[in-house]
């Protein structure tokens, strides 16, 4: 199967250095044909995402992502810039649900921004959609009757687009305990109230499912009182941004956290939450975990190898426990050194 490594900027090599060597242990069935995006492209050949990088990705079974963004870049024409390269690549490749799960790992518990034994409980996937909402509606900036400035964006959906991210949200439900919570502010947007009757709907597909609402506003405040109670939640690409953000917090380091984009059949682009860290590229330093988790997702829901991901998934948690520790969890070990941690679990 081929996997499409685009490492980019920054940390992007470092970390996905060892995941590679994580993956090579677990399986021989991936093929990986790399290619440069981002600050990297854009310098080698004058484009964030060449279309060998874009061709690349079209082929591949799914593709795993480092980080993209780079300081000399900062003063290019927006269509130059790095960030450029994962907006392009979401939209020619239909990537329209973002899956990243908030797990705290026991070990880990001091790190995070809630009490251990709240924090303890966290064990949910969060679901944003990613190609829909206010982001993509009319924009603009205008003059009121007044003469006053008035910027406006359009929030919209249509039904097929809710439908789309429902069932995924349902999907992802039934592989784990069960419970999605499609979160809307039904109360007052016209959108909303689309987007809960949708929901619904599509809910009569899954009986085996548990379906809850909650309002955003609620959602965030339960985010922090009681997150133990959440299993799926499915939300739109406004809310979904500012409460996976929110749900982050929670595992300790943004180092340690996956993601996944998936399009509407198998395929999906995997990275880490984090971006480029220019701060403390090349040192050494970088958290390689996120990426080594966001294989592990790769393999599960791209590939069909879900015992695969579970090793890996169960080694990180072993490394964690014996003790290993990169400096944004408080230790020492080199970049590398993880990915030893890791390999010496399996
Ligand atoms: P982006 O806009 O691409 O999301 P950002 O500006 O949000 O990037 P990051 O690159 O994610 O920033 O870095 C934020 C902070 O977290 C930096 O101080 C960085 O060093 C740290 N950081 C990010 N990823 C890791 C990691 N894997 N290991 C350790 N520290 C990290
Ligand atoms: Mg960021």
């Amino acid at each position: 199967m081929l996997i499409a490594l685009l490492p980019g900027d920054g940390i992007g090599p470092e970390v996905i250095a060892e995941t590679v060597r994580v993956l090579d242990r677990v399986t021989d069935q991936l093929r990986f044909e790399t290619a440069p995006v981002g600050g990297a492209a854009y310098k080698a050949e004058g484009h964030p995402l060449p279309p060998a990088t874009l061709d690349l990705a079209k082929r591949a079974k799914a593709i795993l992502f480092g980080a993209v963004g780079d300081p000399d870049c900062d003063r290019l024409e927006r269509h130059l810039r790095p960030e450029q390269a994962i907006l392009g690549l979401r939209k020619e490749l239909g990537l329209f649900a973002n899956l990243r799960p908030a797990t705290l790992f026991k070990e880990l518990a001091d790190a995070s921004a809630l009490r251990p034994e709240v924090a303890g409980a966290i064990d949910m996937v969060i679901i944003r959609e990613l190609n829909g909402d206010v982001y993509f509606g009319e924009k603009g900036m205008r003059k009121t009757a007044s003469g006053r400035r008035e910027g406006y964006d359009v929030m919209s959906y249509d039904e097929d687009e809710v439908a789309r991210i429902a069932r995924v949200g349902f999907e992802t439900a039934r592989a784990r305990r069960g419970k999605l919570c499609s979160v809307d502010k039904a109360n007052v947007l016209e959108t909303s109230q689309l987007w809960r009757d949708v929901v619904i709907e599509v809910s009569a597909e899954f009986p085996d499912i548990e379906l809850s609402h909650m309002y955003v506003d609620n959602a965030a405040m339960q985010l922090v009182r009681n997150p133990g109670q959440f299993d799926v939640i499915v939300t739109g690409n406004l809310f979904g941004d500012i409460l996976s953000d929110q749900a982050s917090m929670c595992a300790g380091s943004i180092g340690m956290l996956p993601s996944a984009s998936l399009d509407a059949s198998q395929k999906g682009l995997y990275e880490p939450i984090h971006g480029s860290a220019p701060d403390i590229a090349g040192q050494g330093k970088a958290n390689p975990l996120a990426t080594i988790l966001s294989a592990a997702m790769m393999l599960r829901y791209s590939l069909g190898l879900s015992a695969e991901a579970d090793r890996i998934e169960a080694a990180v948690a072993t490394a964690l426990e014996k003790g290993a520790r990169t400096p944004d969890l408080g230790g020492k070990l080199t970049t590398t050194q993880m990915g030893d941690a890791v390999l010496a679990a399996l």
